[in-house]
């Protein structure tokens, strides 16, 4: 029986030495370690020749491939890191078909002239939130950029000192704020805030009443805050508008997926806030995008920012977006269209029917016994935590099941689930690698098993 290539050998083979240059010489060494394990757990062991063309076919693979698709196996529904919502398919079917040819995005069909981009967008985006107007921009960061652009550049921004918040990707309020050249008039203290605070700090040069939903940290004790209508009505008082960084914008009470409240958009628009920015890609499980919604008069010069031209969205998020927003109006049976509601409503009888499953599939005596020094792939099933993630609700942790490998080498087996395609992301729990079934989509289930086997 022949031994497998050496590591070296196989970085200096003429097939795969070119690669270094084009995907960096860790990678090449890792594609090199997978294919040489799974070399090595095969029943017979491959040809050099047959593992040197694997390395090379998964080099190229890697080389041709950008973005690629997922089995999210972590419980985080709204992953940052793997792309936050999915899309419902109705969503997707919409940008397929604009994407697909031309479209009437800027262009009247009645008049024949030149139409507005945003028309179609601002009365549904109208119809689901209350708002007078509306504005959708590429993300929420962009949103709030726009909005201290228009109306802070260079005077001052009252914000609560509780509410300086760093969200993921280093988006900093305070940071933000001096970029936009506008002055953060920051009051009270980190556990404390009045409305006195605020009214002490208002001077001619304030422009805004700047509040931010604190999605992904919580100050508990000793502490007092300002109600976002008693804020909005100050802003009403002073004539100074009052605007809300809301992150994760749900448009929907989550209590029905027994979740606690989550503040809506319709909450702050009922409170008398005035304009309102949030993403599209986080509660509202569509494309990503930053949405405004408020008052029309404010809304109007946001539109006349010539900023907006470099922030605007393209045909696909606004045909992805209106869909979505689309699916919220017609009900709330139309909703389980949106992946991110169906993964919520999924019942811990429906997972445990899914986890039988793959228990029974991997632990049938024909599979384990043929490997009986891999006999590891044993599955059982686990109660775990679902958590929606994307800043949202992060102590709030969702009853799930999982499907659990015991493992001597969690870490391999959860790289070796990666190096599968479609990649399975999985996560490691006293020395188990965990799959969580309520972001694993049932549709996804045999793509999982078979990668497990
Ligand atoms: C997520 C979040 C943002 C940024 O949203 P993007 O759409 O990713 O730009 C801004 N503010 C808050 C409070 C957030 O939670």
């Amino acid at each position: 029986m022949h031994s497998l290539p050496a590591v070296h050998r196989l970085l200096s083979d003429p097939q795969i030495e070119p690669f270094e240059a084009l995907l960096g010489r860790a990678s090449v060494k890792s594609a090199i370690a997978v294919e040489l394990d799974l070399a090595r757990c095969a029943d017979e062991l491959p040809e050099n020749a047959v593992v040197r063309d694997r390395i090379r076919e998964r080099l190229e693979r890697q080389h041709s491939q950008g973005l690629l698709e997922v089995i999210n196996g972590t419980g985080v529904l709204l992953h940052t890191n793997l792309g936050r919502a999915p899309l419902a398919a109705s969503a997707l079917d919409a940008a397929a078909q604009i994407g697909r040819g031309y479209s009437n995005l800027e262009f009247d069909l009645e008049s024949g002239a030149r139409g507005s981009r945003y028309g179609r967008l601002t009365a549904l985006v109208q119809a689901t939130t209350g708002g007078q107007d509306a504005l959708v921009v590429n993300n929420c960061a962009a949103a709030v950029l726009l909005i201290l652009d228009t109306f802070a550049k260079g005077r001052e921004v009252i914000v609560s000192r509780n509410q300086l918040i760093e969200i993921g990707g280093g988006f900093r309020l305070p940071d933000v704020l001096e970029r936009s050249g506008a002055k953060l008039v920051e009051v009270g203290a980190t556990n404390k805030v009045y409305l006195r605070d605020f009214e002490r700090a208002l001077s001619p040069q304030t422009a805004l009443l700047l509040r931010s939903h604190a999605s992904n940290y919580r100050i508990s004790g000793f502490t007092q805050d300002v109600e976002p209508s008693e804020l909005a009505a100050l802003g009403k008082r002073a004539g100074i508008p009052s605007v809300e960084d809301l992150g994760s914008g749900a448009l929907i009470d989550l209590e029905q997926f027994g979740l606690p409240h989550e503040r809506t958009v319709l909450d702050a628009i009922r409170e008398g806030i005035d304009l309102i920015a949030f993403s599209g890609d986080k509660l509202l499980g569509g494309p990503q995008a930053g949405i405004i919604v408020g008052r029309s008069t404010l809304i109007a010069r946001l539109r006349n920012n010539p900023l907006l031209r470099a922030l605007r969205v393209d045909k696909l998020t606004i045909a992805s977006l209106s869909e979505t927003l689309r699916l919220y109006a017609a009900g709330r049976q139309a909703l389980r269209a949106i992946p991110l509601y169906r993964m919520l409503s999924h019942s811990l009888d429906d997972l445990r029917t899914r986890g039988n499953r793959y228990a029974e599939i991997l632990n049938a005596p024909e599979h384990s016994s043929g490997h009986a020094e891999h006999s590891s792939c044993h599955a059982e099933l686990v109660e775990a935590s679902s958590y929606i993630g994307g800043g949202c609700l992060p102590e709030v942790a969702i009853p799930s099941l999982a499907v659990a490998i015991a493992d001597s080498h969690p870490t391999k087996r959860a790289a070796w689930l990666r190096a599968n395609r479609p990649a399975i992301i999985s996560r490691i729990e006293a020395g188990k690698v965990l799959l969580d079934l309520r972001t694993i989509a049932p549709e996804e289930d045999a793509a999982v098993i078979a990668a497990l086997r």
